[in-house]
């Protein structure tokens, strides 16, 4: 019987079986469907940038190479990326390509049984699922009664060659739905964008020269999240002010985010691309469809706008959370009902889900690095699991603070987490909090990049399991710290509003 088996070769998988391997499971076996690494990546649509700069993205204990800190990489950069990476951890030598999982059964003595598209069948100990989750398309129900107007989903969209003159409406504003109406909007006849209320809070990858995630950092997200409902404000003015026709833009979708904590209620939506075809390609937002008449060709909003003679609908709707090869009883598990998003109270260490906590702001590459470390801790038996009813305690407490933070976005989407609190909670677990207070002291130029660097996953290999403390500590002074711009000076303002607020207090 297999140790470990690690199904899907995305950066889930690839940074799960790295960390297994650390951790001393020589024969570790990651399963992949497709030919190559990459997941989502290696088959995007063709232009894909990705959203978080180089610095958020790399995984903790593996450089990117000078002078690229505030870039965004291509789809084929981060293939490229993690497949030396793989090279580099020996991680390419575990992985079977073309190895499609057909089921997976339980057996009675906890162990798993793999069957795969060949006749193979593989047993193991300790599950990982790193599958991702962008499997599935979601549709709006109304879908149904389309056959004239052609549809697709944007898991199928490459580029808009096919949409060159026509009358197109993209559903849903979210990263990739942003990308896809700014492709269309510059070839199409006409094009619309459907927003349920708005799109996520919009930021610009980068803020001039500099990724604007360098400011993803704790000198301002070590606040309470209250502190959004002051911080949008200023933001806001601070775009209005640009006198910008896409920070125009930018401001009026923010200025809709129905979240009491504004910016830090909701998940960042982290291009101007929609901006930008609303401002500079006649693209028109409208509200959410209620009503389609597929064989006149058109459709009506909430606001009762008509949209005529659509030709095309591209829906950027999103995934459901389906495993179908999985045992019925966790065919569809709910991530907040699992410790940390990744374990299963009824299957404690036999499995751990890799990826299904998506951060507001961010990046999901330091989460599923974080999580893969704490699943091979707990797989090793260097660490226990907290008992079922801690857990239950654990998962009842986060649940009330995302619902406090996010209010009707912690129940749509059931992944979503907020990326500091997600971090410094398992960091905490695993033992790898940095040491902040200690190197005020000691070592303040590091203390000053841990406050004002990004909050990037090197800073969680300082100490603890799994630390590599010189490396980490060359890379963190190599990464970027943030300017002394707006978000820094609005965190000084927010310490000095709380330290006023507890003195008052106490
Ligand atoms: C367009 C897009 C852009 C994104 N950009 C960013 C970004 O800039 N920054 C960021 O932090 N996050 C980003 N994300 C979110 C997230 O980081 C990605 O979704 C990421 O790919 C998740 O990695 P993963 O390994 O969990 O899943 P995936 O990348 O989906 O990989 C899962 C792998 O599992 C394999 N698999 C599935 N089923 C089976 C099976 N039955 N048998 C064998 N193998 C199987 C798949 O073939 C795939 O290779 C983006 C997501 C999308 C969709």
């Amino acid at each position: 019987m297999i140790s470990c088996v690690v199904i899907g070769a995305g950066p889930g998988g690839i940074v799960a079986t790295k960390e297994l391997l650390e951790k001393g499971f020589e024969d570790v076996v990651c399963l992949e469907q497709s030919n190559t690494l990459g997941g989502v990546f290696a088959k995007g649509y063709d232009n894909l940038l990705l959203t978080s700069s180089v610095t958020f993205s790399m995984f903790s204990d593996f450089w990117v190479g000078e002078g690229k800190s505030h870039s965004f990489w291509t789809k084929d950069e981060a293939v490229k990326y993690w497949k030396d990476y793989a090279k580099h951890y020996k991680v390419t030598d575990h992985i079977q390509f073309n190895s499609k999982v057909e089921t997976v059964i339980e057996n009675k003595d906890g162990s798993w049984v793999i069957n795969l598209n060949s006749v193979e069948e593989l047993q193991c100990k300790h599950l990982v699922l790193a599958i991702g989750n962008n499997n599935i398309p979601r549709f709006p129900d109304w879908h149904k009664q389309l056959n004239n107007i052609s549809y697709s989903h944007s898991k199928d969209y490459k580029n808009a060659d096919s949409f060159k003159g026509k009358r197109v409406l993209i559903v849903g504003g979210g990263e990739s739905g942003s990308d896809v109406a700014y492709e269309i909007a510059q070839v199409a006849k006409k094009s619309w964008v459907s927003l349920r209320e708005s799109t996520g809070w919009i930021v610009p990858r980068k803020r001039g020269e500099h990724a604007a995630d360098v400011s993803t950092h704790r000198g301002i997200w070590d606040l309470p999240r209250e502190y959004g409902r002051h911080l949008s404000p200023f933001v806001l003015k601070l775009e209005r002010g640009r006198k910008d026709p896409v920070f125009d833009v930018l401001a009026d979708l923010n200025e809709r985010v129905p979240a009491k904590n504004g910016i830090w209620g909701i998940y960042g939506t982290k291009t101007l691309a929609l901006p930008k075809a609303v401002a500079h390609h006649g693209c028109e937002i409208v509200g959410d469809i209620v009503q389609a008449d597929d064989s006149q060709k058109y459709l009506i909003d909430n606001q009762g706008k008509v949209l005529e003679n659509v030709d095309a609908i591209v829906f950027c709707t999103g995934y459901r959370n389906v495993v179908h090869f999985m045992p019925d009883q966790l065919k569809a598990c709910d991530p907040r009902s699992m410790f940390k998003h990744m374990f299963h109270l009824d299957y404690g260490d036999r499995i751990a889900w890799i990826g299904w906590a998506r951060p507001g702001f961010g990046s999901q590459f330091p989460i599923m690095e974080m999580q893969s470390r704490y699943a091979a801790l707990i797989f090793s038996g260097d660490m226990k699991l907290p008992s079922k009813e801690a857990m239950k305690d654990y998962i009842q407490k986060d649940l009330k603070i995302y619902q406090d933070q996010f209010e009707g976005n912690a129940e749509r989407i059931r992944s979503l987490v907020d990326y500091h609190r997600f971090m410094n909670d398992l960091s905490k677990i695993i033992g790898c909090y940095p040491p902040l207070g200690k190197y005020l002291i000691t070592n303040p130029k590091l203390w000053f990049h841990l406050m004002y660097g990004p909050t990037q996953a090197t800073q969680f290999r300082l100490k603890g399991p799994g630390k590599k403390e010189k490396l980490a500590k060359e890379i963190i002074f190599k990464l970027p710290i943030s300017t002394y711009n707006h978000i820094v000076k609005a965190g000084l303002r927010g310490r000095i509003r709380y330290a006023h607020k507890w003195l008052l207090s106490n």
